[in-house]
């Protein structure tokens, strides 16, 4: 444990409590483990700005976790708990203090089967598939943040990624196979959740329980080679997403595309994009390379760049990578693509935006049409329940909250969902939100409002009321 600061009673005990575990209290430490993304939105960030744990407890194992959050429920301290931190809505950000709970070294590899795997859940994405290389089997998804993101975090507040070409989101019907949650109560229990039940908590921001275990199923691994082709337009571009990602005969990871402003952005991959090109960014099973380049050319597009597996897997897994060559391809994808443009133009934000299947690619013209003056477009083809369409996380040039808001409402007019990310606020998630029971799980999971406070506004009323009347007992 490192110095110490003032702290209420309650803290103070919990602190002694716990004294043989690892705390920081230290003002980097605090800072550091209280943060996350939540500064790729202007609106977000003036109010998180500043919001900090008091003790911040890295558990390593199930025991650890369990002994603080019996703690925290006996001195009534608030708990957040804590993944990669890559949200990029403040959802791991502590709004009332108390205890930031680091999952990252509870990340065992519980078990692996032919077709699943369990995994404690601060286990890190790159991490899991490393384990899985050697057994050929890997993650269907991941977030382009996988070097940084735990599973049980990607389960919490993630939602998709490069696999969701294949694969789709995270909260579609079969993405879990399991969660083991424990309560945090005087004598935490472990519930497990299957099926539908997952919902409970999935995408909950870890308001409702701590995620211990997460079991997933895993796919056949590939060898997945890298391919960059520029197009004419983002139409073509986005026709040719389309038609590769329907294309069931050829094994994908990753179908990304972007008009042509994109490409100042991602300096990296400038000598590959072209003079005013949109272009499409692509994981492809390596044997299968020669067939998807044919596509590519035949829908009007242009090879620029590609990489072999072994090199591509290189990059990926940090170990080798030549001198000037780019990063594994999805960290420019997804909302890296937001992180890229940030660190040349902090003027810049973005939205969620879910086209709708079948009338994706006219409404995509519209869009583009619609918000030329202010919105960027890049997409990301999913295929869900049998369905192609894509998502996009554009960039918007941004001006006020109010254009933000005004953005979201027309695209939502033309049918186009919006899921707003510039709140940490759970109930106003849109489209991301699941509609199972989420706060009724934490009557039962979280009895006294403990964790993640201010996160989930219903309950929070419903707590005050029962803290008032426990008092006035
Ligand atoms: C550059 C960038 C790119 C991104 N790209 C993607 C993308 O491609 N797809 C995507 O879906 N997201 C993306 N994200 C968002 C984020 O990286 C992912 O959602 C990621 O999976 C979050 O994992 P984490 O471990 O960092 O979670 P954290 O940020 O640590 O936590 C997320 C939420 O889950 C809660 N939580 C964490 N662990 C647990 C647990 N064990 N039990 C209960 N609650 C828990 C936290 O309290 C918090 O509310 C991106 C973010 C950035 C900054």
């Amino acid at each position: 444990m490192t110095s110490t600061a003032m702290i209420s009673p309650a803290l103070a005990a919990l602190r002694a409590e716990l004294a043989d575990l690892t705390i920081y209290q230290d003002a980097p430490s605090l800072r550091m483990h209280s943060r996350d993304f939540f500064w790729f939105s202007p609106v977000l960030k003036p109010d998180l700005e500043g919001k900090q744990a008091e003790l911040i407890i890295l558990p390593s194992d199930k025991a650890e976790v369990a002994r603080i959050a019996s703690a925290c429920a006996r001195h009534r301290v608030p708990l957040t708990v804590r993944g990669g931190g890559t949200g990029n809505y403040g959802q791991a950000v502590p709004l009332e203090g108390g205890v930031v709970m680091n999952l990252t070294r509870l990340n065992r590899v519980v078990s692996t089967t032919l077709g699943a795997g369990r995994f404690e859940a601060g286990a890190n994405l790159l991490d899991i598939d490393k384990a899985l290389a050697p057994l050929g089997q890997e993650l269907r998804m991941y977030p382009s943040t996988r070097a940084q993101a735990t599973l049980g975090g990607f389960v919490a507040g993630g939602a998709a990624g490069a696999g969701s070409c294949t694969w789709g989101q995270i909260d579609n019907l079969g993405a879990v196979i399991a969660l083991e949650v424990m309560t945090v109560e005087p004598e935490p229990r472990l519930i497990e959740l299957r099926g539908k039940e997952i919902l409970k908590v999935m995408h909950a921001y870890g308001v409702n329980g701590i995620i211990t275990e997460v079991e997933v199923p895993l796919a056949p691994a590939h060898a997945w080679a890298e391919r960059i082709a520029t197009f004419d337009s983002l139409k073509a571009a986005a026709a040719f997403g389309q038609a590769f990602t329907e294309c069931d005969g050829i094994a994908k990871k990753l179908v990304s595309i972007h008009a042509p402003a994109i490409a100042p952005y991602l300096k990296r991959l400038g000598p590959y994009l072209g003079e005013n090109k949109a272009f499409a960014i692509l994981m492809v099973s390596e044997p299968q390379g020669d067939e998807l380049d044919r596509l590519i050319v035949e829908m009007g597009g242009t090879v620029t760049f590609a990489r072999g597996a072994q090199a591509a897997r290189a990059a990926a897994f940090g170990e080798h990578r030549e001198k000037g060559a780019p990063g594994p391809l999805y960290e420019y994808t997804w909302n890296h693509t937001t992180l890229h443009a940030l660190k040349l133009d902090p003027t810049i934000t973005y939205l969620q935006l879910r086209f709708p299947p079948g009338r994706n690619l006219k409404l995509l013209d519209w869009a583009e049409a619609q918000f030329r003056d202010d919105v960027i477009f890049h997409i990301e083809f999913q295929r869900r329940q049998g369905k192609v369409y894509h998502s996009s996380l554009p960039l918007v040039r941004f001006s006020t909250a109010e254009r933000l808001y005004e953005i979201m409402r027309q695209a939502e007019e033309a049918g186009i969902q919006a899921s707003n990310p510039h709140t940490w606020v759970l109930n106003n998630a849109g489209w991301k939100r699941t509609d199972a029971p989420q706060p009724e799980f934490k009557r039962l999971a979280d009895p006294y409002g403990l964790m993640n406070p201010g996160k989930l506004l219903d309950w929070e009323a419903k707590t005050t009321e029962a803290k008032t009347s426990e008092a006035a007992e």
